[in-house]
């Protein structure tokens, strides 16, 4: 089987490097090229011919404009990358009948009250990145190409840089640090995305109605301050250069952090339609960042 990965060396594409493999022969691109097959997101009519000339069974499209912020004041660059790219590959994988495997967010909701929402709950994105991400969502669907689409919330990676990493960079430097509690969510490591990705995919192919939209994120929940207390502590009783005092760690409410893009308070996703139909487990969240950290730090065998 001939699979096209494009976003190859994203958090989620490097990851789906490795979990693809065993599923087929992939084909995995960037943005830059590799053997004069390009894979720009910002040209959707070269996306939509690239895959006519490859013709893969399956495309997993793990590439997107992800700077949340800067989307704000690039609305149209964002708006081609995250929706018309999607909406040029579904197409072209309709009339091929190829499967279209994509990423989305939390962020395609308002985030207010408490429950954690599934995927017939009404969407409100509150960003230029989050109404992009889901106008892609809904051109894949309308397509009528085979799909498997994943929202999923607060990834991570022990490649690149990432949230963790930089509490753990500020904690070795400051006294004290200022954290959002009120934004609750799930981090969700790129590795697992990935892997359930592969599983899903795997039992989608051989059954087509499952065809559809799912929400993927690590289980438990945690705001930024909680992950961010998490991960000092995690440092700290394994010896590592923390300075931050251990209440030195301020909650502080997002209107104390503004930032040119709004994003949700409540960005908990209900998993219980991905897991029931794919028969799979998420773990809690602490479990791969944990794995993550070891990572980074370099320690053996302490993650659970
Ligand atoms: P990353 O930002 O790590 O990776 C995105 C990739 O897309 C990068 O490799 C980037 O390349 C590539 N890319 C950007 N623009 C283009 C373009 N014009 N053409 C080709 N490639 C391009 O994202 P993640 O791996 O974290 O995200 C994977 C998916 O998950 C995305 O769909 C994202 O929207 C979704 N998601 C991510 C969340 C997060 O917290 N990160 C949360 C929820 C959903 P380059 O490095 O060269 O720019």
């Amino acid at each position: 089987m001939k699979l096209l990965l494009l976003g190859k060396n994203g958090q989620v594409g490097w990851e789906l490097q490795r979990a693809l493999a065993p599923l087929g022969d992939v084909i995995a691109l960037d943005r830059e090229g590799t053997q004069g097959l390009q894979a720009d997101l910002s040209r959707p009519d070269a996306m939509a011919a690239l895959v006519r000339t490859l013709r893969p069974e399956v495309i997993v499209n793990a590439a997107a404009y992800t700077a949340v912020d800067k989307a704000e004041s690039e609305p149209a660059l964002a708006h081609t990358i995250n929706a018309a790219a999607p909406q040029a590959l579904a197409q072209a994988a309709a009339e091929l009948g190829a499967w279209l495997v994509q990423y989305s967010t939390d962020y395609v909701f308002d985030g207010c009250g408490s429950v954690a929402r599934d995927e017939s709950a009404a969407t409100g994105p509150l960003s230029a990145y989050g109404r992009t991400k889901l106008e892609g969502e809904q051109a894949i669907v309308a397509s009528g190409a085979r799909h498997l689409v994943f929202r999923t919330s607060w990834v991570y990676a022990a490649r690149g840089g990432n949230f963790a990493r930089t509490m753990l960079r500020l904690a070795g430097e400051r006294d004290r640090l200022r954290v959002i509690d009120d934004q609750i969510g799930a981090p969700t490591g790129a590795e697992l995305i990935a892997d359930v990705t592969a599983h899903a995919l795997r039992a989608a192919l051989a059954q087509p109605a499952l065809s559809g939209l799912y929400h993927l994120a690590a289980a438990g929940e945690t705001s930024w301050h909680g992950y961010a207390r998490h991960v000092i502590e995690w440092a700290r009783a394994r010896g590592h250069a923390i300075k931050v005092a251990p209440l030195g760690v301020e909650a502080i409410p997002t209107s104390d952090y503004p930032t040119p893009a709004r994003r949700p308070l409540n960005s908990r996703l209900d998993t219980h339609k991905l897991r029931t139909t794919f028969g799979l487990h998420m773990p809690q969240w602490q479990h791969g960042v944990e794995r993550m950290l070891s990572e980074v730090l370099g320690d053996k065998g302490t993650s659970t």
